[in-house]
């Protein structure tokens, strides 16, 4: 079985500046470092981590080459990652000495992905395999709809929120992955809750609160507490959370115990500094949180 992630690559520039650049000034930066970023790659190497067999379907440009090479180096197959014109989706940050930083993205290649590798990728995959999509790339409601043609089920993960996206997405969808924040948005817009979506299954996360499923036989909501931890930053917990999700599902886990499985993950992520480089393994899990 293979999860199917239909998503993002960005390379994430990393400047460390000693403050915050005011309007018109130029600033030399003292230091460079680049990772690799983008919802799709992140959730990939989580479920990949998470012990589940991923193909990642996008695109990056020429200069993509080594992000490509690393998602490969870290167990994603890449077959699907195509080379499109134009630089890759990237991220520039500043990062000042006080911690404050500002973030400029482009979204690149990540939207010049065209249908070709959809095609080649559903053509692999087989029924019951689950297709992940987020809201950083073109032809989200394509790959929903030919992953589901294909006998695929289909989980999205909301964000970066719009209800417009998800108001298109939800009837497409088997497994809606959301938090609080983009829920209470998605309920703005349509006037109901997470148990009447419409969707078979509503996971929403809740942060330092844990994650609250709702499916035809938790109406009301199954909550999972989070592992109580030392936060240091909490960038890409949700990432890793719906990565393991989807790696938990594929195992045959039942919703709880994949939630509860991907809130540990999420709260051994937002004990470490970093994206995809250091996303937890499944053995690192254990070690932790038995
Ligand atoms: P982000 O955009 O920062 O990546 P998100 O808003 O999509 O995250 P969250 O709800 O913040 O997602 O986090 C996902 C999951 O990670 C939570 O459901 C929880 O299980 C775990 N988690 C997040 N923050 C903490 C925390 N401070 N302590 C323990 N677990 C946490």
């Amino acid at each position: 079985m293979t999860v199917w992630c239909l998503g993002s690559i960005n390379l994430d520039r990393f400047y460390r500046v000693p403050h915050i650049p005011a309007p018109g000034e130029t600033l030399a930066a003292r230091e460079l470092t680049t990772g690799i970023g983008g919802k799709g790659a992140n959730m990939s190497v989580a479920a990949a981590r998470a012990g589940a067999r991923v193909a990642l379907i996008g695109a990056v440009g020429a200069d993509g080459a080594w992000a490509r090479d690393r998602l490969a180096a870290w167990g994603v197959d890449t077959r699907f990652v195509a080379t499109a014109a134009g630089p890759t989706g990237h991220a520039i940050i500043a990062v000042a000495d006080d911690g404050e930083n500002t973030i400029i993205i482009h979204p690149g290649a990540n939207h010049r992905l065209e249908a070709g590798p959809l095609q080649a990728a559903f053509a692999e995959a087989r029924p019951g395999e689950w297709c992940l999509i987020q809201n950083e790339t073109v032809l989200q409601a394509e790959g929903a709809r030919r992953a589901r043609a294909a006998g695929l089920r289909v989980a999205y993960a909301a964000a970066p929120f719009t209800a417009e996206a998800a108001v298109e997405m939800a009837p497409l969808a088997d497994l809606l992955i959301l938090n609080r924040v983009e829920m209470d948005q998605l309920q703005a817009a349509t006037g109901r809750g997470p148990d009447a979506q419409g969707v078979a299954t509503v996971v929403v996360t809740e942060g330092a609160d844990g994650a609250t499923g709702y499916d035809a036989a938790h109406p009301g909501g199954l909550h999972v507490a989070a592992v109580p931890v030392e936060a240091v930053d909490t960038t890409g917990a949700g990432d890793t959370f719906t990565g393991y999700l989807l790696a938990g599902l594929e195992r045959g886990m039942g919703l709880g115990a994949a939630m509860g499985w991907a809130a540990k993950a999420g709260a051994l992520m937002v004990t470490r500094h970093g994206t995809a480089d250091v996303i937890p393994n499944f053995s690192e899990i254990d070690a932790n949180f038995g």
